[in-house]
């Protein structure tokens, strides 16, 4: 939903034009060497916070800038034209906070959103086991009662991006493993490190390695261990109730997909303009090859991707923000987008020939890492089979 105390649409072209200057100034010469070093980026991610996009789509009444979800996308898309791996900084943390702003109590609203939305506390989101992603009602993380109001975790988590090196995962698991349907035993967590206020780590909860990636450098994506790691259901499970968390993670990833998809927005464009660039200027047999026939067929192909893909987020983000559901329109923007991604990351390494093979250009870290978008947020598979259920079930016979 769109926030009615959030910025006008003039305050967030500003703060689009001035990440653009950013990225333009501070980033883009040092990409190619970061993202080879695979180096944590601190001083964008400090950046970032100074803009406050780990508060992007919290409501300004906790801290947050309420930006809308159109004016998010945006973000996303020229942030991906430059580095895609920087998104991944605060898109799981702020999937972590929506959980909390939709669903948890009013004091966990308040003790958590601010911390989220300033940065203090960044976090992630942990779905993913070692067993499985896509049939998460198949996991295996367990929380126990161990008194009134107090849980025992145990269990791993893998592939959690942000869970090496932030504060907080917002953690799926199973209250109740008998229970049927499964999706009713499962419940959500707020679960830090350390105690927000003492800094004291709690006992339980350690991290293991950060997994090795072929793109999507520089974020760590990496394993998670709990074992007798105690929480209180006051601060820490999301609502106060149990049962609820398969519904949580679900209405959460609709915000997800729509920022993976800007990120395919971002790698698309990106590789429209640098293989508009290079056609222009490479030349073979007395011309530039933006005059052979064959690669004007591919720059037209790829430039209307972008613009379908931009449409479809556009149109995914404007019914998210009126608060319709947009699981089907989610899914759309996140198939197309990313898929255009990846069509247009390869058609650009062609068009670059063997330059496009190159460690010194930046279209083979645009192939890297658009794959990925096509796995993270829920797989393009099943993208395909939340629009069709979808399609029925709108379109009753
Ligand atoms: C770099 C990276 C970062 C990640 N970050 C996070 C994160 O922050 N938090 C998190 O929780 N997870 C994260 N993930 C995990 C990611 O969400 C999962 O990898 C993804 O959901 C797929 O799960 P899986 O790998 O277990 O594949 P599987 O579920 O084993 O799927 C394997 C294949 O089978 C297909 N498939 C499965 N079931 C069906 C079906 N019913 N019908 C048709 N096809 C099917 C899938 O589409 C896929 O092609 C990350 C993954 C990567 C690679």
């Amino acid at each position: 939903m769109a926030h009615a105390d959030g910025p006008s649409q003039d305050d967030e072209r500003a703060l689009l034009d001035e990440i653009g200057k950013w990225l333009t100034r501070d980033v883009e010469p040092n990409v190619m060497r970061m993202e080879h070093a695979d180096e944590y980026p601190i001083a964008f991610i400090e950046r970032m916070k100074e803009f406050g996009l780990f508060g992007a789509t919290i409501s300004p009444e906790f801290g947050g800038l309420g930006l809308s979800t159109a004016g998010y996308a945006r973000i996303v898309a020229r942030i991906s034209e430059t580095w895609m791996s920087l998104t991944g900084f605060f898109n799981t943390h702020l999937l972590m906070s929506r959980i909390v702003e939709m669903h948890g109590t009013e004091h966990q609203k308040r003790y958590w959103l601010p911390r989220f939305a300033s940065g203090e506390i960044r976090g992630a989101i942990g779905l993913t086991e070692p067993g499985g992603g896509t049939d998460l009602q198949s996991i295996r993380t367990r929380a126990k009662k161990i008194g009134n109001d107090r849980y025992a975790i145990s269990g791993s988590k893998t592939w959690i991006t942000n869970g090496v090196e932030g504060g907080a995962v917002g953690l799926l698991v199973k209250t109740d493993p008998e229970a049927e349907p499964r999706h009713r035993g499962m419940s959500m967590f707020i679960a830090p490190k350390a105690d927000p206020e003492t800094g004291i780590a709690y006992k339980g909860f350690r991290t293991g390695r950060k997994l090795p990636k072929l793109g999507y450098k520089g974020i760590d994506s990496g394993e998670l261990f709990f074992e007798d790691y105690e929480l209180d259901a006051e601060r820490h499970l999301v609502g106060g109730i149990e049962g609820r968390g398969f519904h949580m993670a679900m209405s959460s990833l609709e915000l997800g997909r729509i920022n993976v998809a800007a990120r395919g927005v971002g790698v698309a464009r990106r590789a429209l303009t640098e293989a508009l660039a290079y056609a222009q200027g490479r030349e073979t047999f007395g011309k530039p090859i933006a005059e052979h026939q064959a690669i004007q067929l591919k720059l037209a192909e790829m430039a209307t991707r972008v613009r379908a893909s931009e449409l479809l987020v556009e149109d995914a983000a404007a019914a998210f923000d009126a608060g319709r559901r947009s699981d089907m329109e989610a899914g759309m923007a996140k198939y197309f987008a990313t898929e255009a991604a990846l069509e247009n990351a390869i058609e650009a390494m062609r068009i670059h020939g063997g330059y496009g093979y190159s460690r010194d250009f930046p279209v083979e870290r645009l192939y890297r890492d658009a794959p990925l978008l096509c796995i993270g947020e829920g797989t393009n598979e099943m993208q395909r089979i939340v629009i069709a259920r979808q399609l029925v079930a709108r379109n009753p016979a």
